[in-house]
């Protein structure tokens, strides 16, 4: 997903859902969202650009599952990792709010 705030940057933000390891046991389920500034770089299935902030949601064993919640979890800590400044989060969650209503 692209995100734009109001200086003209484009940010770039995957998110990455498991629920397995990768020797297939099972997980609780997790989201994992990856934002970067710079072109993506994606030299396997998981964008590797760099700087990047990374956000990782995990579900608590007395949640359901909720895709919407565990992605805007991951969103918001990735945001505070890649250390965006709170005006410019906000037009990012605008424009991300958009989208999601969008469809
Ligand atoms: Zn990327």
């Amino acid at each position: 997903m692209k995100l734009a705030d109001d200086q003209g940057n484009t940010y770039k933000a995957h998110f990455y859902h498991s629920s397995m390891n990768n020797l297939g046991v099972r997980l609780w389920p997790r989201t994992e969202c990856r934002l970067h500034l710079d072109p993506c770089v994606l030299t396997t299935a998981l964008c590797t650009a760099q700087p990047a902030g990374v956000g990782i949601a995990v579900c608590s064993r007395r949640d359901e599952f909720r895709k919407a919640t565990g992605r805007k979890i991951a969103l918001s800590r990735a945001m505070l990792d890649l250390g965006i400044e709170r005006a410019t989060r906000a037009k990012l969650w605008e424009d991300y709010l958009e989208q999601v209503r969008l469809g």
